[in-house]
């Protein structure tokens, strides 16, 4: 495992890191044996947040005894002082731990983010509690390249965390400004949202950056980390082969698909919106028909459900034509 310094923080972490996400699928004996698994790999880094319902908790659980040998961040929608204030001490009794080594304002919009650094905001409540040593740096996350251009003139900001794979890497120059600027730069969405199947490729084209610090897959299952160790230890550069399997995947996906944040949520008309996104991608392009039949038919409420309101479209990130979108997708099923 390669290792890296995180950027103004000073922290010594491994390139791969674990992403939170998945874990709350799973139960507390699982992360704890997960937790043990990363260790005995050299992976060091965590990455948990307080929206991801049981994950915290059960990473808390997973690391009685060994939490000194990871760096833990986690991260919290909070944009005011009082809200930021109360989820810094639920992340740290979850996590069961008196310090968390990087707590980050997750997601914010343009506003939002105004709000975070306005008298009153949540940055308020992040500098006080990093002056106490309840947190020791403070980072920021985002899926907007507007918020991420603002970071980077922003002194507090010690990392930023932004979508990079294969099919999104727009934020390239970006990812490098920020590495000139000596900030941490945290890759999240390696398979973009599980568009990119081949997540050995989609590891390796990461690793190849070295502006980035650290990928942080999720994972959930001991399989899914040794393949993920398996890429990452692999130190060769990318081969031509490998470069011309990026370019295919990129032609078939495009940049209008569905990255399953659920950012969206909740559908006006109860649709599991990036199900059926995610459906129909093993339809459309994956070649698993039956599967994907069988498993939309069991959606409660499916693509012609839609009410045409637009809310979701209001609430994604990535600007998707949402109501158009699933109006294929109706037409791919037939409902
Ligand atoms: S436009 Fe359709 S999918 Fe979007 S929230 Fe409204 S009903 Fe749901
Ligand atoms: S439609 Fe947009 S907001 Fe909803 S899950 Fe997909 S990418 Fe996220």
């Amino acid at each position: 495992m390669e290792y890296t310094v995180l950027g103004k923080t000073g922290l010594k972490i491994s390139r791969m890191g674990f992403g939170g996400i998945p874990i709350q699928r799973v139960d507390r004996e699982t992360a704890r044996t997960l937790t043990h698994r990363l260790l005995e790999a050299g992976v060091n880094y965590i990455d948990t947040a307080r929206g991801y319902t049981v994950s915290e908790e059960y990473l808390g659980f997973g690391l009685e005894g060994i939490r000194g040998r990871f760096i833990l961040a986690t991260k919290s929608m909070a944009r005011t002082r009082d809200e930021m204030a109360a989820d810094i001490d639920r992340s740290l009794k979850n996590l069961r731990t008196d310090y968390i080594d990087l707590y980050q304002v997750h997601n914010p919009t343009m506003e939002q983010l105004a709000q975070v650094i306005a008298p009153g905001g949540a940055l308020e409540a992040l500098l006080e509690a990093k002056s106490a040593g309840k947190i020791r740096h403070i980072g920021l996350t985002a899926h907007a390249m507007q918020v991420f251009e603002s970071a980077l003139d922003m002194d507090w900001v010690e990392t930023f965390m932004f979508p990079y794979n294969i099919v999104e890497n727009q934020g390239e120059d970006l990812i490098r400004r920020c590495a000139g600027k000596n900030i941490g730069f945290i890759a999240m969405k390696p398979l973009a949202g599980g568009a990119i199947e081949d997540a050995s490729l989609a590891l390796r084209y990461i690793r190849a950056n070295p502006s980035v610090s650290v990928v942080i897959p999720g994972m959930a299952e001991e399989g899914e980390l040794a393949q993920n160790l398996a890429a990452m230890n692999d130190l060769s550069p990318l081969s031509e082969e490998e470069l011309t399997r990026m370019e295919a995947i990129r032609k078939i996906l495009g940049t209008q698909f569905c990255r399953r944040c659920n950012y969206c949520q909740p559908c006006t008309a109860g649709i599991n919106i990036s199900s059926a996104f995610l459906f129909d991608g093993y339809l459309s392009r994956y070649g698993l028909a039956d599967w994907a039949k069988v498993r939309y038919a069991s959606m409660d409420k499916t693509a012609s459900d839609c009410v045409g309101c637009g809310v979701c479209e209001t609430r994604c990130p990535y600007h998707l034509p949402i109501r158009e979108m699933l109006a294929k997708v109706a037409e791919h099923f037939g409902k």
